[in-house]
């Protein structure tokens, strides 16, 4: 079975994939979605980028019957970001099923909403570890009628640090339940691991076939890594850089002296506020800020169209986040680049990890000076979102026959619960800042701030 049209499932179901553009399966999706259908506890493994999400989200947004006050499925996912992007996937995906509800449990925002939202009926819930438990322990969350247990990024999840929220938040659900693992990398004890928390697992390997891999791997050697790393970017002039060192200080630095070189730059790491994160991926992801900084917060599961290069400015300390950084790269079928820059020391670091890899001296780099990556947008910030029945058309509508600009300078335009996001053509951006600060959208006044 090549073909979601294959597989037995409801015309309208079928109808919302084509559009979202799904028609063929990927391997993982292939192998797994029949046995999840089927009811089968699963550890599953594919590689980054290899469509997972759906291989889980199809056969649960298929089971979901909707309205039925308690939560019926549970994913769990290590960040915040990768919580929200899971559930704009599920959303998409149960678009055929307009009353499924989908809500986020992650920390940073406050938890009585997130109470009164679990309160009217929630069907699916994605969440974070530490999240979860406070409601849990406040009761606030009724888990007694969950029939279906995913997680996300499992190996991360099960390692030390969260595999004890992850057991205690396990032993709060049904005995009688389906549970689902997924991961890119697995260590070498994960049945015992997983042994705690699944029955009688299948087990899905999609081996890496080295003829496709779509990631480049290169690394350079030199004793000055800022230097380093600003020849990377203009040598090999990428559109959507990532950038991932080892500390939340280093990402700052970075982002200073990248900034101060004259690139746009975006900052991701657990220190900042919630809507900063927010603020940063989403100017990351609309082409405002084309470089991202961040830690190892933005290694695991994130999928950010056109990124083309990952750059380790410092090498990772276990091979698999190695490969999960790296991974942000080559989604679905593009190809990527990766590149690693080590000093003398980093140099046995990587080698362990990847034996072989080719390590060059960073003198080879030809760097062209003229080159700055910068945004072709800038991002404006508009306090109303789909809470306040605000579209996309809506914004649209009002920059371009309202305050006179032109289509083709409106750039993305992201609607999160509370807030809006639009990229406008930075030309024009005075123009679109000045007309929806004094003027309406839909006959109302909001508030609107230039990031
Ligand atoms: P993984 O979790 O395996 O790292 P994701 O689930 O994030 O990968 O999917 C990577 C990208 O591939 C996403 O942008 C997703 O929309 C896309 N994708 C997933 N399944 C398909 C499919 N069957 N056909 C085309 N694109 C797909
Ligand atoms: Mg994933």
């Amino acid at each position: 079975m090549n073909y979601f049209k294959e597989l037995n499932l409801p015309q309208n179901l079928l109808e919302n994939l084509s559009l979202l553009g799904f028609e063929q399966m990927t391997p993982i999706q292939q192998k797994a979605i029949p046995y999840i259908i089927e009811g089968k506890d699963i550890i599953a493994k594919a590689k980054t980028g290899s469509g997972k999400t759906l291989a889980f989200s199809l056969p649960l947004v298929l089971k979901i019957e909707p309205k039925q006050k308690q939560p019926q499925a549970l994913i769990i996912a290590p960040t915040r970001e990768l919580s929200q992007q899971i559930a704009g996937e599920l959303k998409n995906l149960s678009r055929y099923k307009p009353d499924t509800k989908i809500v986020t449990l992650y920390g940073g925002e406050p938890l009585s909403p997130q109470a009164t939202s679990l309160e009217s009926g929630a069907d699916i819930v994605v969440g974070t570890p530490g999240r979860l438990l406070d409601h849990i322990s406040r009761g606030t969350i009724d888990l007694s009628n969950i029939k279906t247990l995913i997680v996300d990024e499992a190996d991360r999840m099960l390692d030390m640090g969260f595999d004890r929220d992850i057991l205690k938040i396990v032993s709060n659900l049904p005995q009688n339940r389906q549970n689902l693992l997924f991961s890119a990398t697995y260590p070498n004890n994960i049945e015992k691991l997983a042994s705690k928390i699944l029955k009688n697992p299948i087990n899905i390997e999609i081996k890496d076939d080295k003829k496709d891999n779509n990631i480049e791997e290169i690394a350079f050697q030199t004793n000055n890594k800022d230097r380093t790393l600003i020849d990377i970017i203009q040598f090999f002039q990428p559109n959507i850089a990532l950038i991932f060192c080892a500390t939340k200080v280093k990402t700052v630095e970075l982002s200073d002296m990248l900034h101060n070189k004259g690139f746009d730059i975006a900052t991701l790491n657990g220190d900042l506020e919630q809507y900063q994160r927010e603020e940063m991926l989403i100017q990351f992801s609309n082409g405002s800020l084309p470089i991202m900084v961040a830690t190892d917060l933005a290694a695991r599961g994130l999928d950010i169209n056109g990124i083309d290069i990952v750059i380790n400015y410092d090498i990772p300390m276990k091979p698999q986040e190695y490969i999960h950084r790296i991974g942000r790269t080559a989604r679905a079928e593009a190809k990527g680049l990766a590149i690693s820059i080590c000093d003398s020391y980093d140099k046995e670091k990587l080698k362990s990890i990847r034996p072989s890899i080719d390590i060059k001296d960073a003198k080879e780099l030809t760097p062209d000076r003229n080159f700055f990556l910068q945004g072709k947008y800038q991002t404006l910030s508009i306090d109303g979102g789909k809470k306040k029945k605000l579209r996309a058309g809506d914004i649209l509508g009002t920059l371009c026959k309202e305050i006179g600009l032109d289509a083709k300078d409106i750039g993305k335009i992201n609607i999160s619960d509370r807030y809006s996001f639009v990229a406008i053509d930075k030309s024009v951006i005075k123009k679109a800042y000045d007309g929806l600060k004094n003027g309406k959208i839909k006959k109302r006044k909001f508030r609107v701030w230039w990031l």
